[in-house]
C-alpha cells in the first residue's frame, strides 16, 4: 500500500496488510465512516497517512484513505495485526474490541486515546458509573435486570422511564421510553430483552440539548470548542446551532461540565460531550464520544481549527489549535434519507444563522443541496454512504 498505485486507495483483502516504503507519520483508525472521511482530509492537508479499518468495502473513509483494510474491528486477531503496524491508533467508533486495544497497549502500542477511555465510553452504563463518581451532574440512572428491577425503577424515577441498552448504541438504537409502568415490558422488548444488558435513567426535562467538543492534547491541556445546541430528529442530531442561543452563565456551567467529564479520562483526542439543559439551568451530562461527533462538523468551516484537525494534532502529541469560531455564527442541516435519491447522509453546513431556518422540513435532499450551493458561505459535505 502506499508504495504501488495500483493498492494505494483500494480495499485490501482481510489481512493482507503489505505497508511498506513510508517513513511519514501513519495514523490507524478503528473504523471508516463519515467521522474517518472527514479525518482523512484533514490529515491529507498535514501530509499525515490515514489507514482504516472497516469491514465494508465502500466504506466513506475508504476513497479518501492512504489505504483501507476490509476486516471488522471487532475482531481481535483482525484488529491486533491491523493495530501493529502504526505509530499511533484511534478510533472514529467506540464500538471496538477493546479487550485487545488493552492488551496491545500493554504490549507498548500507542493507542489514544487510551483503551482504559474507550471501555468506559463504550458501556453507557459504566460510562454513567465513572462520571457519577467524578461528581459529574447526570440523570439518575440505575441498572435493570428483570421486570421487577425495572418497576422498581419506575417508581423511583417516575414516568416516562428512559430505558437504554449499555452497549452498541448510536442514533438513538438502543433507547426506548416507557410513559407508563405498563409499557416497560414492550419497551425492554424493542430493545432484545433484558438478557441484552439494559439500565434506566431518569427522564431528563430537558429545554434544549448542548454540545461541546474537548481537545485534549498527550500533554493533558485541554481546550473547549464554543458550546453549541443540538436538536434531534428521530434520535439523530438533526440541526447544530453554533453558538448555542444560551446566557454566558449557561455557556461557562456547560463547559465546566464538559472539561471536568473529560478531565476524568484518559488519552488525547477530541471528545464530544453531550448535555441537557433543564428549565431551572442545570446541565447534566447526556454521553461522552471519544472521538469527533456530528455536533462538531461545523468547525470545518467556522472554527479556527477543526474539529478533525484537533483530534490529529492531539494524538500526535503536537500543539493544539485555536478553537474558536472565526465566523460569527453557523449551521449544520443534517439531511438523513428525506427522499430516495438522499440515501446517503449529507451535511449541509452553513454560516449565516438565518439562511436556512424556517425552512419547511419537508424540503426533498436534491432540493437542499441545491439551494445550499447557492448560498455564499454554505457547504455541502456528501458522505458518499453506501444506502
Ligand atoms: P445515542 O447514543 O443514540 O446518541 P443517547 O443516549 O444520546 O443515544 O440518546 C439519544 C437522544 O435521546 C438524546 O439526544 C436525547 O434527545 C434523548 N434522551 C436520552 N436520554 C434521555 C433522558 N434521560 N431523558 C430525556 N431524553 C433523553
Ligand atoms: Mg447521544
Amino acid at each position: 500500500c502506499g508504495a504501488s498505485p495500483e493498492s494505494c486507495n483500494t480495499s485490501h483483502r482481510k489481512h493482507d496488510l503489505p505497508i511498506h516504503g513510508v517513513s511519514e507519520t501513519i495514523v490507524g483508525v478503528l473504523g471508516g465512516g463519515q467521522l474517518g472521511r472527514m479525518l482523512c482530509q484533514a490529515a491529507s492537508q498535514m501530509a499525515i497517512k490515514v489507514i482504516v479499518l472497516d469491514p465494508m468495502e465502500n466504506c466513506p473513509a475508504g476513497a479518501l484513505s492512504h489505504c483501507h483494510v476490509v476486516g471488522s474491528y471487532d475482531d481481535s486477531v483482525t484488529v491486533e495485526e491491523f493495530a501493529k503496524r502504526f505509530s499511533v491508533l484511534t478510533v472514529e467508533i467506540e464500538h471496538v474490541n477493546v479487550a485487545t486495544l488493552e492488551k496491545l497497549e500493554q504490549q507498548g502500542l500507542d493507542i489514544q486515546p487510551k483503551a482504559s477511555t474507550i471501555r468506559i465510553i463504550q458501556d453507557k452504563y459504566l460510562q454513567k458509573v465513572h462520571f457519577a463518581r467524578h461528581g459529574i451532574p447526570l440523570p439518575k440512572f440505575m441498572k435493570i435486570d428483570d421486570p421487577e428491577s425495572a418497576k422498581k425503577a419506575g417508581d423511583l424515577f417516575g414516568y416516562p422511564l428512559m430505558i437504554k441498552r449499555k452497549r452498541l448504541a448510536y442514533d438513538g438504537r438502543g433507547n426506548a421510553v416507557a410513559k407508563t409502568e405498563e409499557e416497560i415490558s414492550s419497551a425492554v422488548q424493542t430493545l432484545g430483552g433484558y438478557d441484552h444488558g439494559l439500565y434506566v435513567e431518569q427522564w431528563a426535562p430537558f429545554v434544549k440539548e448542548l454540545a461541546v467538543i474537548v481537545a485534549r492534547g498527550r500533554d493533558k491541556s485541554i481546550l473547549c470548542y464554543p458550546v453549541v445546541e443540538t436538536i434531534h430528529r428521530e434520535n439523530i442530531c438533526h440541526i447544530v446551532k453554533a453558538p448555542a442561543n444560551v446566557p454566558l452563565k449557561i455557556k461557562k456551567l456547560a463547559t465546566d461540565v464538559a472539561y471536568k467529564a473529560v478531565s476524568s479520562l484518559e488519552g488525547a483526542g477530541v471528545f464530544a460531550v453531550e448535555l441537557f439543559l433543564t428549565e431551572d439551568g442545570q446541565i447534566l451530562l447526556n454521553e461522552v464520544a471519544p472521538r469527533p461527533h456530528n455536533s462538531g462538523h461545523h468547525t470545518i468551516e467556522s472554527c479556527f481549527t477543526s474539529q478533525y484537525e484537533q483530534h490529529l494534532r492531539a494524538i500526535l502529541g503536537l500543539q493544539l489549535g485555536d478553537p474558536s469560531m472565526k465566523t460569527q455564527a453557523a449551521i449544520m442541516y443534517n439531511i438523513l434519507g428525506e427522499d430516495e435519491v438522499a440515501t446517503n447522509l449529507t451535511g449541509l453546513i452553513c454560516y449565516r444563522l438565518s439562511c436556512l431556518q424556517g425552512e419547511p422540513g419537508f424540503l426533498l435532499a436534491h432540493q437542499l443541496i441545491g439551494r445550499a450551493l447557492g448560498i455564499s458561505g454554505a457547504t455541502v459535505h456528501w458522505y458518499d454512504k453506501p444506502g
